[in-house]
């Protein structure tokens, strides 16, 4: 049966969700979360797609536009560069350090994110355990030979006249791994949270609306499979009606809660 917050079964105490979440956790020996920006906006991260986030005065810059207007690129580089200083002041917050406890005890086996701020691995979950769907900000690389390219370069490039930068090897375009709007989704990395999906007893969306696709599918292959599929949001989403249990709670108290830290 599906409960929410809002909604549990007569008879059940306000925190009757709360049980049910702290009983799937305990019962299960395999767990994979997918977090959405929901989970940083507690470590001062704003979610670009809420309402009166950034995306709401600074639309998002499509791929497409990225690669053929050189002032696309350049308002890229400059969102880039003043997003690093408010990913550079965050910490993880409650949220990241349940998780990060859940995974210490042994019961949680990866961490698949929508986000490009870094911070499950910053709570202590190894680099090899964060999948990142949404590409990685920490570097850049050419988008038509994939030579890498370091940030420091490009800053000293860019911070002058907001020259742009371009690939020491073949002259292509050169941008954050992280992935746009309109861009292909990494190949590698959906492969590796399709197999996660695949894998776990319990499935836990975090802090995503679950609207992003094809992301938001890999909650629904996991279900499919045969894991618990819970939802910790603060607003309803698309796949609620798929779910074993939605809480449309705060993040991090909510999960301190329920893994007991
Ligand atoms: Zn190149």
């Amino acid at each position: 049966m599906r409960r929410t917050a809002h909604g549990m079964a007569k008879g059940r105490g306000m925190s009757g969700d709360l049980d049910e979440f702290s009983k799937l956790i305990s019962n299960s020996q395999s767990i994979v979360t997918f977090t959405g920006a929901g989970i940083s906006t507690e470590s001062g991260i704003p979610d670009f797609r809420s309402p009166g986030g950034l995306w709401e005065k600074n639309r998002p810059i499509e791929f497409s536009e990225f690669m053929q207007s050189e002032e696309a690129r350049r308002e890229s580089w400059r969102r880039k560069f003043s997003m690093e200083q408010i990913i550079a002041k965050a910490t993880p917050n409650k949220g990241h350090m349940a998780i990060s406890s859940l995974y210490g005890q042994g019961k949680l086996k990866a961490v698949i994110t929508q986000n490009i701020d870094g911070l499950h691995q910053v709570s202590g979950i190894e680099d090899d355990d964060v999948i990142e769907v949404h590409g990685n900000t920490t570097y850049a690389k050419c988008l038509d030979c994939a030579t890498r390219m370091e940030l420091e370069i490009v800053r000293e490039i860019f911070a002058n006249d907001e020259t742009l930068p371009v690939c020491d090897r073949c002259g292509g375009i050169v941008k954050t791994a992280t992935i746009s709007f309109g861009q292909p989704m990494p190949v590698a990395e959906m492969r590796r949270a399709s197999a996660a999906a695949l894998n776990c007893d319990l499935f836990l969306v975090i802090g995503s609306s679950l609207v992003v696709y094809p992301a938001a599918d890999i909650p629904k292959m996991a279900k499919q499979a045969g894991a618990q599929l819970v939802i910790l949001n603060r607003e309803p989403t698309p796949m609620d009606d798929h779910a074993d249990l939605v809480l449309n709670r705060e993040i991090g108290e909510t999960l301190a809660f329920v893994t007991k830290l």
